[in-house]
C-alpha cells in the first residue's frame, strides 16, 4: 500500500496564533512527510506491503511502528482542528464527556494535565472503549490508543516540534490554546 500526506482541511496559516503557519508548514510539511516517506520505503517487500496503516500500527514494531504511528497520529491531529473552532462541544461528544468527566472543564483539566505530565516526546489521547465510554490516554513517542482496542477521538501532540517556534518551552500554554481550534464535528465523526 502506498501511503499519502494526508491533506490539510485549511490553509498554513489558518491556524494562527493557535498554531502559526511556519509551525503547519514544517510540522505537516516536512516531519509528517518524512514519517510518509520513511514508511513507504521500509514496507515494500515485507508482510505489510498490502495491509493499511491500522494494521501496520497493530501488529509492528520499531522503526515500522514508528513511522506508521506518526502518520496514523498525524493523520488524526491534522484532520480534526478548524479555524473558526473550538469553545464547548455538543451533541454526542459533550455528552460522553460528561458521563466520564463530570463537566467539560474538569476534562479540559485532566487532558491538559496528562499531556504536560508526560515526560519527553508523545502524546496525550481522548479515547473510546467498544461500549464507546471515554478514557484519556498517555503514550510515548508514536504510541496510538488502537494498540489498546481503544479508538482514537481527539489528539494533541506534545512533541516539541508541535510548538516550539510558536511557544518555545511552554507545553501547557500551547495544550490550553489548542481548544481553541478543535473541531468537535470532525471528533464527533469519529465515535
Ligand atoms: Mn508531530
Amino acid at each position: 500500500m502506498h501511503f499519502e500526506l494526508v491533506q490539510l482541511p485549511y490553509a498554513t496559516d489558518a491556524l494562527a496564533p493557535v498554531i502559526g503557519r511556519q509551525t503547519i508548514e514544517f510540522h505537516h510539511g516536512k516531519h509528517l512527510q518524512g514519517y510518509v516517506n520513511n514508511l513507504n520505503n521500509m514496507v515494500g517487500g515485507t508482510k505489510f506491503e498490502n495491509a493499511d496503516l491500522e494494521t501496520i500500527v497493530k501488529e509492528s514494531d520499531g522503526a515500522v511502528f514508528n513511522n506508521a504511528g506518526q502518520v496514523l497520529n498525524h493523520n488524526l491531529y491534522f484532520t480534526q482542528f478548524a479555524p473558526n473552532a473550538g469553545g464547548k462541544p455538543a451533541g454526542k461528544p459533550a455528552i460522553a464527556i460528561d458521563a466520564t468527566f463530570g463537566s467539560f472543564e474538569n476534562f479540559q483539566r485532566e487532558f491538559e494535565g496528562a499531556g504536560v505530565g508526560l515526560f519527553g516526546s508523545g502524546w496525550v489521547w481522548l479515547a473510546a472503549d467498544k461500549d464507546g465510554k471515554l478514557t484519556i490516554v498517555k503514550e510515548a513517542n508514536a504510541g496510538n490508543p488502537v494498540t489498546k482496542g481503544l479508538k482514537p477521538l481527539l489528539g494533541f501532540d506534545v512533541w516539541e516540534h508541535a510548538y516550539y517556534l510558536d511557544y518555545q518551552n511552554r507545553r501547557a500554554d500551547h495544550l490550553t490554546e489548542l481548544w481553541k481550534i478543535v473541531n468537535w464535528k470532525a471528533v464527533e465523526a469519529r465515535m
